[in-house]
C-alpha cells in the first residue's frame, strides 16, 4: 500500500466533512491533547480557531523549541536550468508560460562559480533546482551536480523533476542528502487542470515520489502544497496526511514540510484561492501542533515582514539572500528566465541579523551528517 491508496481513502467530501460543525469545544479539545488526530487538526485549522490564534502561538513555539532549540537553519537554492518541457499553468518556467526571457543550463564551471560566490555568503545548505528537462538535464546530469555541490557543502538537497528509486540510490551516492517535491496539490481533479502537460501530469507517479526517494536512502523529504491552488483547508489536510505517512513509512528519513504560497504568477494564471497572512499564520500553527517534529521551511517567496514575525513561531529553516534564475549569484545576468520574483530581498547577514536579534542562533552547518553512514 503507498500513500495514493491513503489518499485514496480520504476524497475531497471526507475530508470537507471534518470541517463541518466544528466548534470553539473542539478546538479547545484540540489544543488540550498531546498526540492530535486529523479531526483535530481540522479544527485548528478552521474558522473556529481564529480567536485562539495567540493559545496556539504559544504551544507552537513551545513545541518548536522543545524539539529545535532556539536554531533556525539557513539554504540557498541554485537554479542548475530553467529549461522545462511540463507547463503548470502557475510557473514562471512553464514551456507555454509566454515569457520570453533567455532559458540556459549551466556548465560544470558555471555551477561551481554559484557554489564559490555561496560559500563566499557562509552557506553550508543548497538547494539544486531544475525544472522538467529530463532529456536536456537527465539524472546522471543532476548526480554530478551534486557531486560538484558536495565538494563545497555539508547539506545537499534537490528540488527537481520526479525520479525512480534508482535515480536516487544514484543521487545519494553522490552526495545528496534531501529531496523537496512538492504535489502542488493533491486534488487530483484540480491537478489535472492545472498540469496539462509533461511527466508531471501523472499523479500518482508524483504523489509517490517521496516515497521513492526515502526507499532510495534520501535522509530528508519535504513536503508541500503550493497554497493558492486550492482551499488550502483542505490541501493542507492532505499534506499532513502525507507528512504522517512519510514519518512511518520511510522512518529512516526527516520529514519536513513547506508553505510555498503563490505570490507572482505567469499573466495567463489567476489565483482562486488567494490564502492571507493571518490565514497562513494559522495555517503554520496549526500543522506544528500535529507535526511537532517535523521541520517548518519558510522561503523568501514571504516579505520580510511577514518572515520575521513568524518564523520564532514554529518555523526551522529559512532561505535568505536567494536568486531564482540559473546563474543568479554571479556566473550569468540577470536577463536569464527566473521562475518567480522573492519577496525577502535581504542579503543572509540582514537575515543573520534579524534571527539573532530574535533570539536564536542561525544554523549554517548541518548536523544531521554526523549521523550519516
Ligand atoms: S513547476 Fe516545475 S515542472 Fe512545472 S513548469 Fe515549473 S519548473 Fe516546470
Amino acid at each position: 500500500m503507498s500513500f495514493v491508496d491513503e489518499i485514496g481513502q480520504w476524497p475531497r467530501e471526507r475530508v470537507v466533512a471534518l470541517y463541518e460543525n466544528v466548534t470553539e469545544a473542539d478546538v479547545l479539545a484540540a489544543l488540550g491533547r498531546g498526540e492530535r488526530t486529523l479531526r483535530d487538526l481540522a479544527a485548528l485549522l478552521s474558522p473556529a480557531a481564529r480567536p485562539h490564534l495567540e493559545a496556539m502561538a504559544r504551544e507552537a513555539q513551545r513545541l518548536t523549541r522543545w524539539h529545535f532549540g532556539r536554531t533556525v537553519g539557513l539554504y540557498a537554492p541554485i537554479y542548475i536550468s530553467n529549461l522545462c518541457a511540463a507547463d503548470c499553468l502557475y510557473c514562471g518556467f512553464a514551456v507555454c508560460s509566454g515569457v520570453q526571457d533567455e532559458r540556459v543550463t549551466l556548465t560544470d564551471d558555471q555551477i561551481g562559480a554559484e557554489c564559490v560566490a555561496l560559500k563566499n555568503m557562509g552557506y553550508d545548505s543548497v538547494l539544486l533546482l531544475t525544472g522538467e528537462a529530463p532529456k536536456a538535464v537527465p539524472p546522471s546530469r543532476i548526480a554530478s551536480a551534486v557531486a560538484l555541490a558536495h565538494r563545497h557543502f555539508s547539506s545537499v538537497s534537490v528540488e527537481i523533476y520526479s525520479l525512480d528509486e534508482a535515480d536516487y540510490r544514484l543521487l545519494c551516492y553522490n552526495g545528496l542528502e534531501g529531496v523537496t517535491l512538492y504535489q502542488e496539490t493533491y486534488d487530483r481533479e484540480l491537478y489535472r487542470e492545472v498540469h496539462p502537460r509533461g511527466l508531471k501530469r501523472d499523479y500518482e507517479y508524483r504523489i509517490d515520489t517521496l516515497e521513492r526517494a526515502g526507499n532510495g536512502g534520501v535522509r530528508k523529504l519535504t513536503v508541500g502544497a503550493l497554497l493558492g491552488l486550492f482551499d488550502w483547508r483542505i490541501d493542507l489536510l492532505w499534506t499532513a496526511m502525507h507528512a504522517r505517512y512519510l514519518q512511518k513509512h520511510c522512518w529512516r528519513s526527516a520529514v519536513a514540510v513547506s508553505f510555498p504560497r503563490l505570490r507572482h504568477t505567469p499573466p495567463r494564471f489567476r489565483v482562486d484561492y488567494p490564502m492571507s497572512d493571518a490565514e497562513l499564520v494559522q495555517a503554520i500553527l496549526a500543522m506544528r501542533l500535529f507535526l511537532p517534529e517535523a521541520g517548518f521551511n519558510l522561503s523568501t517567496r514571504e516579505s520580510a515582514a511577514f518572515r520575521d514575525r513568524v518564523m520564532p513561531l514554529g518555523i526551522t529553516s529559512m532561505s535568505a539572500g536567494s536568486s531564482t534564475r540559473p546563474g543568479g549569484y554571479g556566473s550569468k545576468g540577470v536577463e536569464v528566465l527566473e521562475q518567480f520574483e522573492v519577496e525577502d530581498t535581504r542579503s543572509p547577514e540582514e537575515v543573520v541579523a534579524m534571527i539573532r536579534r530574535a533570539g536564536y542562533d542561525p544554523v549554517w552547518k548541518d548536523f544531521d551528517r554526523a549521523f550519516r553512514a
